[in-house]
């Protein structure tokens, strides 16, 4: 790897703190993704991307600042990327899927707090993540409570503007979502000095539509048995589409499946024919967080696809593309982000059919949902999800954990007794 230490030291990193986090992180990729077998030729792009996470396109953030551009982060699926791709910024999704600067963070945030929440506070306060502090603005939801109120504790360290997101789904709900789209895309082009114009945002559209279109792609390979691809490095590519170039990321994302589709008609799997197919729901998965999949899949089953921001909520829905001014198209915007079934919704029914009809469509033998510990609106959704899932029939195993790796042990034994129980 390039010698890059200028570079951190140039963004205000703590470099100590900094170091002990990349000594971490390539023994544990190595452990939990380069250690698969027979896992496809394309992931190389993958693994490369990842190997350079803090390098390659950190240099590409800041050349893009060096002309003037603007990067903007976001921690939630709900900001609306194609706003600020149509106004010349780059939008990066924040990771914060680490216990880092914990220490740091417990001192201007409770203890009891979901650990996304606490670990983002840890990288800003912490100094640790290059994406972070080459932000130059960083956009926040009311999504749920503990992070409405962090941003504006995150507000005293880099600009936050936070978007007000319902939480019902009424069309009183709706004309509030697209008033505060409408005025986001007002506050970017203020930021960034650039105006949207309709090609711009046209423009847009498309390419986040692409990226979307190239994931639907893969996931939809994933329905084959055996399942050419692991949910591992599914997941890892959910995760590097949220800051990777767009157009990039989607040639290689449509490269790969080229290959899943020989794989398909070889009938060659990353597992054998008959393995035990699941579902992934819950809380987002944000990098470098692969706990739970790492021992699903290495309990002998496959996850099909993730009901989860990092993964389905992220893509599943495409922008129309055909608006004739940038009104139609804002509000096509934000009336696809809207369809997004977050627990911090009330009833958010979306979501509970999107499971059934997953586990039906995917031939799926059960569901693991899995939640971030203190996460109020998915714990307490849990009670819907298990509800639902018995009408159909659809074993559950319901998971609570952090970003320890205290409970690998007990997880997995849980994991195993539910395959067990599936009887495969
Ligand atoms: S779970 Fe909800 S708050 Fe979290 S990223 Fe997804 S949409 Fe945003
Ligand atoms: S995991 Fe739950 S508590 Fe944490 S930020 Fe997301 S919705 Fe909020």
């Amino acid at each position: 790897m390039a010698d890059y230490r200028k570079m951190w030291e140039s963004l205000g990193l703590n470099l100590e703190a900094h170091d002990q986090l990349m000594d971490i992180l390539p023994p544990t990729y190595g452990t939990v993704f380069l250690n698969q077998e027979n896992r496809p030729e394309a992931m190389e792009y993958f693994d490369f991307v990842f190997s350079e996470v803090h390098g390659q396109r950190i240099q590409e953030l800041l050349d893009h600042k060096a002309a003037d551009g603007k990067v903007i982060g976001a921690f939630c699926v709900y900001v609306p990327e194609e706003i600020i791709r149509a106004a010349g910024g780059i939008c990066i999704g924040l990771c914060s899927g680490a216990d880092i600067g914990t220490a740091q963070a417990e001192k201007v945030l409770p203890r009891n707090i979901c650990p996304l929440i606490k670990s983002f506070m840890g990288f800003k306060l912490g100094k640790v993540c290059p994406y972070f502090e080459s932000c130059d603005m960083v956009v926040g939801e009311t999504t749920c409570d503990g992070k409405k109120k962090a941003f504006e504790i995150l507000n005293d360290y880099v600009p936050v503007h936070v978007l007000e997101t319902p939480h019902m789904k009424r069309e009183k709900d709706k004309a509030l979502w697209r008033s505060e789209v409408r005025d986001f895309l007002t506050e970017v082009e203020g930021y960034t000095g650039n105006k949207i114009t309709l090609d711009s945002l046209r423009q847009a559209i498309k390419e986040s539509n692409d990226k979307r279109r190239a994931l639907l792609r893969l996931n939809e390979l994933r329905r084959y048995d055996p399942a050419p691809i692991s949910s591992k490095d599914c997941l890892l590519i959910e995760q590097i589409a949220m800051y990777d170039d767009v157009s990039r990321f989607t040639a290689q994302v449509n490269a790969l499946c080229d290959e899943l589709e020989k794989r398909v008609q070889e009938s060659r799997g990353v597992t054998e024919p008959g393995a035990p197919r699941l579902i992934l729901s819950g809380t987002p998965m944000a990098l470098p967080n692969w706990k739970v999949p790492h021992v699903i899949e290495t309990s002998g089953a496959v996850i099909v696809a993730e009901e989860m921001c990092t993964g389905l909520r992220y893509f599943e829905n495409l922008v129309p593309e055909e608006g004739e001014n940038i009104e139609q198209l804002v509000e096509a915007i934000a009336d696809r982000y809207l369809d997004i079934n977050c627990a911090c919704f009330t009833p958010n029914e979306g979501r509970m059919k999107k499971l059934v009809t997953l586990a039906e469509e995917l031939k799926a033998d059960g569901v693991i949902n899995c939640t971030l510990a203190f996460c109020d609106p998915y714990l307490v959704e849990a009670n819907r999800v298990e509800k639902v899932l018995k009408g159909h029939h659809i074993p559950l195993l319901n998971l609570e954990t952090d970003y320890g790796q205290e409970d690998s042990g007990q997880i997995k034994t849980r994991v195993e007794a539910f395959l067990e129980m599936l009887d495969k």
